[in-house]
């Protein structure tokens, strides 16, 4: 690795370069484009960002969960660079070639289930989602979908509306696609129950009824759900949520798709999200880290759903571009070959447990959940479970000054998220967390007298 592995801050952060570019941005680039820093970077790997003013950020972010193996992981960039010396594009529906063939082989072979499966590869999250809709519509000869609050399942028509959260999202974007049916989720922190004890069997019921009451399982074509929520807060649902839901479309012929876009590829702590609960989706979606960065995604189901598709159906231009597929090929191996799925769960350990020392001396933060390196804490007022964005936000902004790339999320954008490369050091966490840890002590002045005289606890 040639980035030096540490924390630098040479220029207050964003720096003069950064500023400059910023400015310069406003005149080319439309506002509607968020950035969560305003700092411009040059170069990354490992588990560091250096931006254009020489100051070397701590990632816990990986471009949103999609540098699980770094930013410039080497087999990644050797594949990459062959592949581009022997062709760009072709085409997989004018004249297929290779390595799409091996990572739909790769993709059948590392999701959940053994039953016989096939892969059809595209470019973004959104655009799988989409599709994995058209198999389920066309093998069923249904047309209603199911998403569930807090759910994020993309940026285009379709998916916006199957995304829960107005802005930013779908705000002043409708009409939205028809024959979208929104149930309730499991979410554990605010879904206790009369004892407080979440049940997921109880939540999944509750769906359920919704369900047949709203929609009618003869109408249902597919049910389509993230196992652990990214956008919408990292909610992790109760137990045995995710199994009563697909065996209840199991048992009506409802097509069960997992997305896992955000959740996929060991960083979870195991190679796909589904298999903490045992389930084996019919479809699943994967994009984000499986490629490095480079822009790929994919529907992986069950042959059956999968081939009742009539022959040009499916596809995209792009769809499978041979430069995403060697990305993705070397991606898997650098995933399996360096155990990176016990590295998810070495790292998620560490987070966890620095996080919950922090929580237990400030109650600000209501929860600290997730699993292996997707973690997050979602923050609420003293003595209360109403969220608190604006903490999130102090704390966020501080963060980023002292050079650790945070993300928030969550439906009140209340959740700060942790989702570091897998080839981050200990070192780089644990100061991360420092840095958090005194982020916190400084934020919202007389915040600590408040903490000494609150008795209530949450979560
Ligand atoms: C990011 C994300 C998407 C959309 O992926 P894009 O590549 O941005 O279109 C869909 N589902 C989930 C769960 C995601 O996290």
């Amino acid at each position: 690795m040639s980035i030096d592995q540490s924390r630098l801050l040479r220029t207050a952060v964003p720096g003069p370069r950064s500023v400059a570019l910023t400015e310069r941005r406003r005149a080319a680039v439309p506002a509607g484009v968020g950035s969560t820093m305003p700092v411009w970077a040059v170069e990354a790997g490992g588990g560091i960002v250096v931006d254009v003013d020489g100051n070397r950020l701590i990632d816990l972010g990986s471009g949103i969960a999609v540098t699980t193996v770094g930013a410039s992981a080497p087999r990644v960039v050797a594949a990459v660079r062959e592949q581009l010396e022997s062709f760009t594009h072709t085409c997989f529906m004018v004249t297929p070639y290779e390595p799409y063939l091996a990572v739909a082989e790769a993709l059948n072979r590392l999701t959940p289930g053994d039953h016989d499966k096939r892969t059809v590869l595209f470019n973004s999250g959104a655009e799988a989602v989409e599709n994995a809709i058209k198999i389920a519509r066309s093998a069923t000869g249904r047309t209603a979908v199911v998403a569930f609050d807090h759910a994020y399942h993309g940026r285009t028509n379709l998916t916006m509306a199957l995304t829960a959260k107005n802005l930013p999202y779908k705000h002043g974007f409708g009409p939205f696609a028809s024959e979208v049916y929104r149930a309730p989720m499991s979410y554990p922190l605010r879904d206790g129950g009369i004892d407080g004890t979440p049940d997921g069997a109880a939540a999944a019921a509750r769906a359920i009824d919704l369900i047949d009451k709203r929609v009618g399982s003869d109408n249902l074509a597919a049910l389509v759900i993230e196992p652990i929520q990214g956008e919408g807060g990292f909610i992790v649902p109760a137990p045995g949520f995710l199994a009563a839901l697909a065996q209840w479309c199991r048992d009506h012929g409802v097509v069960f798709i997992a997305d896992e876009v955000q959740t996929g590829f060991a960083r979870t702590g195991a190679m796909f999200a589904c298999e903490h609960e045992g389930v084996v989706p019919d479809l699943i979606v994967t994009a984000k880290g499986i490629a490095a960065g480079l822009p790929l995604s994919a529907v992986t189901g069950r042959a059956e759903l999968m081939d009742a598709v009539h022959v040009g159906g499916l596809g995209g231009t792009y769809g499978g571009n041979p430069l995403a597929c060697a990305a993705a090929l070397a991606a898997i191996d650098t995933i399996e070959t360096d155990g990176l799925v016990e590295r998810a769960q070495e790292i998620g350990a560490l987070l966890v447990d620095r996080l919950t020392a922090l929580a237990s001396v400030d109650p600000r933060i209501g929860q600290v959940r997730g699993r292996g390196a997707m973690i997050a804490v979602e923050l609420v007022r003293l003595g209360t479970l109403e969220p608190d964005p604006a903490l999130a936000r102090e704390v966020a902004a501080a963060a980023h000054r002292q050079g650790v790339i945070v993300l928030t999320c969550g439906t009140w954008g209340n959740v700060l998220r942790f989702l570091p490369p897998l080839t981050i050091s200990d070192a780089l966490v644990h100061d991360a967390m420092d840095v958090l840890e005194s982020v916190f002590a400084d934020a919202a002045p007389g915040a600590g007298a408040r903490i000494a005289r609150a008795t209530a606890s949450v979560g």
